[in-house]
């Protein structure tokens, strides 16, 4: 009897065999159901030895194999297999991940197009001519045949409609393939700069075969143009095209950009905000060729594209390109490692390069495209400093921010204040006592919400009432000391009581619909003010939006991440980016008490490239990432004690199988040490070569497995962790 052999999303390395009557090996790569244990689990076949270590009689025959749609071929099967090893994460671990869920369980899936163009088969010719009895099913193909391609929606709208089913499934229709993916929107594309031209040529005229490309463009340079020209390009050829971008709520914009521009290609998005279904259909839609172009956020890196052309990552250092929990991969690094497998190109784009990706141009080993100036707008903003430190502020609003502000009022232009904390107050203290608001379960305040008057916890999540006093001495006058989002929107909207200001954060837009219908605000030009955090500063064209003011960016520029500085000046980079898109000059004001700091200088400047030589040449001297390489082992327990203690084994481990050039830190509380009631410490280990850090963490962690920990114990191991 057949024997397969199937990799489980269980937290162990190994694979499990079991028999199968019917397994060929055209079912290698095929989602399979098993029994296990006393349930069942669902996984992925991935090899059909001929005979198992296991005594054949203890084997268990499989439950389903999910045959309907194709099997996942071997370079999916490979890439998974790769994210494994590099990240160091059980296979069957990343499959879990990797596939969607419906898909996994061998659900039966829909391959089909919600709404697929179908046209007569031969069969349906032949039983059109075969001249039969009258039936609704040949009117339909009489229908079909005059008009040649239809959607499935509006078949089912003919008289006949009701028999496209029936006549799908007798083979005399079925779904076909747009005529020309490629095909562009009718009605002109906007002519290319000379830099975008010089870009798409590059990139067409290289040597077929892997390339990695990063597309270094200012805010508005029109890097989207230049993709949907190399995607253009693809698609004529014949092939797909992956899209990746970081965030949800940015794929709407993108969507409808893409699928305007390629009306008749097939685009699928796949993030994780989609219905189980949908996501199942996009994924088998990719896997079987049928999907034109892929958008989606990280995960859809793992879409199985037999025709896969080209890849593009939009806003490639975005942090939310690496997962922060269970296998912690970079979508990004992973994408290149892609590219490379399927010898296409790949183009990194963004205004304010990963100093990662920007060092890898440097060293040759990616190819450098610039656009340097704005595709319409005539000049990038303005941006000054405002020197805060003999100011007096209100609610930490300048005079100069606040004359610029009426400024734009009285012209009719749209204004964003941006501060990178929501909520009204990140504290509320007692000034008699010293009380503050902290989370019984964090090692972190509470957050003022006055709008709903809440007292909320950012990193668990757990929510309380604003008490009346103060719960230790009584007090009554208990005060949100600091500010937030929420404090500036309710002093602009007394400062400035004939504006409408309108507050945009993770609390104002929850859902993709509500962030959807604030965009829908903005635009339609429903807001004179906005006010708001990082999720402004992202991909977005406010045609109206001529000045950006930055409050309380300081903080960031003394915080303990190494990273901190290249996240501020991407940050104020890309926020000010949003000042002055159309036609309207933009200006950006930075309140800040260090004016001289260089990275405001090189900011003022719009001088990436000082910017990033300074920094890059910072992390050389201090033996930081690109130029070493880390892993990072972090625990955490309902006792701090039991991390530490688990952590030090580590190392004592660590030490013993370190080789030559590899560091091994001491283990540390994190930051935020406690978290939801766990105690979170950490261990750095580090690496002057990749090869080095790879191999030892290999034997490290097979190791570590080893060990029997306590039951509360938790590890988890982070491969170029973004946070140290
Ligand atoms: P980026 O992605 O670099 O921020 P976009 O691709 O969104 O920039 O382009 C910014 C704006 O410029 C968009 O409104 C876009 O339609 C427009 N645009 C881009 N390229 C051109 C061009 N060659 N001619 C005219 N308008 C362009
Ligand atoms: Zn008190
Ligand atoms: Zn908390």
């Amino acid at each position: 009897m057949p024997i397969v052999r199937v990799s489980l999303p269980v937290p162990l390395l190994q694979l499990f065999d079991y028999t199968s009557e019917d397994a060929t090996v055209r079912d290698l790569g095929r989602c399979v159901r098993v029994p296990f244990g006393r349930g069942e689990k669902s996984g992925v076949i991935v090899g059909l030895p001929g005979a198992s270590d296991v005594d054949p009689s203890r084997l268990k025959p499989v439950r389903h194999i999910q045959r309907e749609v194709a099997p996942l071929p071997a370079d999916w099967l490979e890439l998974v297999g790769f994210v494994a090893h590099y990240y160091h994460a059980p296979l069957g671990e990343v499959i879990a991940l990797a596939l969607p869920p419906g898909l996994r369980r061998a659900d039966a899936v829909s391959d089909r197009d919600a709404d697929p163009l179908l046209a007569l088969t031969d069969e349906g010719r032949a039983a059109l001519e075969a001249d039969r009895r009258a039936s609704r099913a040949l009117s339909l193909l009489g229908e079909l045949n005059v008009a040649g391609v239809v959607r499935r929606s509006v078949a089912r709208a003919l008289p006949s409609g009701e028999s496209v089913g029936d006549a799908l499934r007798r083979g005399w229709i079925a779904a076909v393939k747009a005529s020309d993916p490629a095909e562009c929107r009718p009605g002109g594309l906007p002519e290319l700069t000379a830099e975008q031209l010089a870009a798409v040529d590059a990139v067409t005229g290289a040597p077929p075969g892997f390339v990695p490309w990063l597309l270094h463009g200012v805010t508005g340079s029109g890097k989207t143009e230049v993709y949907l020209r190399l995607a253009a390009r693809a698609l004529q050829a014949g092939r797909q095209v992956l899209m990746l971008v970081p965030e949800i709520a940015l794929t709407p914009q993108l969507e409808s950009r893409v699928a305007g521009r390629f009306p008749s290609a097939n685009v699928v998005s796949l993030h994780s905000a989609l219905a189980e279904g949908a996501r199942s259909r996009g994924f088998v839609q990719a896997l079987e060729g049928h999907a034109d172009i892929v958008l989606g956020t990280r995960l859809s890196v793992f879409a199985p594209l037999p025709r896969l052309g080209l890849i593009l990552v939009d806003e490639e250092h975005d942090a939310s390109y690496k997962q922060q929990e269970g296998v912690r991969y970079s979508a990004r690094d992973i994408a290149v490692w892609r590219a490379r497998q399927r010898a296409v190109p790949v183009v990194l784009g963004s205004a304010t390069p990963s100093l990662e990706s920007w060092q890898h141009v440097r060293e040759g080993r990616y190819r450098g495209l610039r656009l340097t100036a704005r595709a319409i707008a005539s000049a990038l903003p303005t941006v000054r400093r405002i020197d805060t430190r003999r100011l007096r502020l209100d609610e930490g609003l300048s005079p100069a921010l606040q004359a610029a502000i009426a400024t734009r009022l009285e012209r009719g232009e749209q204004s964003l204040v941006f501060l990178n904390r929501r909520g009204y107050a990140p504290v509320l203290s007692c000034p008699s006592c010293g009380w503050v608001s902290q989370c019984p379960h964090c090692s972190a305040n509470l957050v003022v919400h006055l709008a709903d008057r809440r007292l909320r916890c950012h990193h668990c999540g757990c929510d309380h009432g604003i008490p009346p006093a103060c719960p230790v001495c009584g007090n009554q006058d208990i005060q949100p000391f600091g500010r937030g989002t929420q404090r500036i929107e309710a002093r602009l909207a007394e400062l400035f009581p004939a504006a409408r200001v309108l507050r945009v954060d993770r609390d104002s837009a929850r859902t993709r619909t509500q962030w959807e219908s604030l965009l829908a605000r903005i635009a339609v030009g429903d807001a004179d003010i906005l006010v708001g955090t990082q999720m402004m500063a992202k991909g977005h064209d406010f045609p109206n939006l001529t000045l950006v003011g930055v409050v309380g960016a300081d903080a960031s520029l003394h915080a303990a991440d190494f990273r901190a500085p290249e996240r501020l000046f991407q940050q104020l980079m890309q926020v000010g980016g949003r000042a002055g898109r159309a036609h309207l000059a933009g200006e950006v004001l930075i309140q800040t008490e260090y004016p001289d700091h260089p990275l405001y200088r090189c900011l003022v400047r719009h001088d990436f490239d000082a910017f990033a030589a300074s920094a890059l040449d910072e992390r050389r001297q201090a033996g930081f990432p690109p130029f070493t390489f880390q892993a990072m082992l972090r625990a955490d327990a309902p006792a701090l004690d039991d991390a530490m203690a688990f952590l030090a084994h580590a190392k004592r481990l660590a030490q013993d199988a370190a080789p030559e050039g590899l560091r091994v830190f001491d283990a540390v509380p994190m930051r935020l040490t406690r978290l939801a009631r766990r105690e979170r410490a950490q261990l750095l280990v580090e690496a002057d070569a990749r090869s080095v850090l790879q191999e030892f963490v290999g034997r490290w962690i097979r190791m570590l497995r080893g060990q029997r920990v306590g039951r509360e114990l938790r590890w988890q191991l982070d491969i170029d962790p973004l946070d140290v």
